[in-house]
């Protein structure tokens, strides 16, 4: 009995903060002047338990974002519902077989190695994998991504490999960065995308640009994102176990 009321409260509290990021997210968009339906929010449900998730699911949280292939695997049976999940979090090539046919996107491909990889395995299966590049607009040295300066070249090797698909590009600034800066890194990361989507290249998509997090979507919406990723805004605080 405790324990239920204890999950009824859990998921009161999800839905209130689902409808005010949903709001949020629209309202960003709002202000800059773009229409909301070019901005998809996915919920990143990283260590949050099934049950709080399909709450999400059931009140329209149609996207949803992992970090771990294993927690992903793990949780996906309990899963109800339409979604869509993607793979955020950086992926080890031994990890690759596993996940591939399991996710929508693989939001984290940060080397041409770990795409072929995917590439490998797609084909292995028949199947051909959406793939985001993920770029590490900060030159952060604790973060994983291809540096901008390697972005196109990167860009244009993966995508002649086959079985995967390049839709765009994906970024975490770093955390130590105040809304200002990251904010232009956003804003560098949107020309970014904006300059290898124009060279029309075989096999590049640049449809998505994932950026923003729960303290700093607004800003990325504002710079161009088309895809924030919000988690902890949604679900509370993380408690990692
Ligand atoms: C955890 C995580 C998020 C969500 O972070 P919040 O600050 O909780 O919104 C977004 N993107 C990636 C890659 C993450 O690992």
């Amino acid at each position: 009995m405790q324990e239920q009321s204890f999950i009824a409260e859990g998921k009161k509290r999800v839905e209130e903060a689902w409808k005010a990021v949903c709001h949020d997210v629209q309202e960003a968009a709002l202000k800059s002047g773009r229409d909301p339906s070019e901005v998809s929010l996915m919920a990143v449900t990283k260590t949050v338990e099934p049950v709080y998730i399909n709450h999400a699911i059931s009140l329209g949280a149609a996207l949803i974002g992992e970090n771990k292939v294993q927690e992903f695997l793990g949780k996906k049976p309990e899963l109800q519902g339409a979604y869509t999940a993607h793979l955020i979090g950086h992926l080890q090539t031994n990890k690759v077989r596993q996940i591939v046919g399991e996710v929508a996107m693989i939001q984290s491909v940060d080397s041409v190695k770990l795409a072929r990889e995917i590439g490998r395995c797609s084909e292995k299966k028949g199947i051909v994998s959406d793939i985001l590049l993920e770029v590490n607009i900060g030159r952060d040295p604790d973060k994983f991504g291809i540096l901008p300066e390697a972005a196109e070249e990167t860009a244009c090797e993966i995508a002649e490999i086959p079985g995967v698909h390049i839709c765009g590009m994906m970024t975490v600034p770093p955390f130590d960065a105040d809304l200002e800066k990251t904010r232009r890194f956003f804003s560098n990361m949107h020309q970014l995308f904006i300059d290898i989507g124009s060279k029309n290249i075989h096999n590049i998509n640049m449809c998505t640009l994932s950026m923003g997090m729960s303290g700093d979507f607004r800003e990325a919406i504002a710079e161009g994102a088309t895809l924030v990723r919000v988690g902890s805004a949604i679900f509370g605080a993380r408690n990692y176990r």
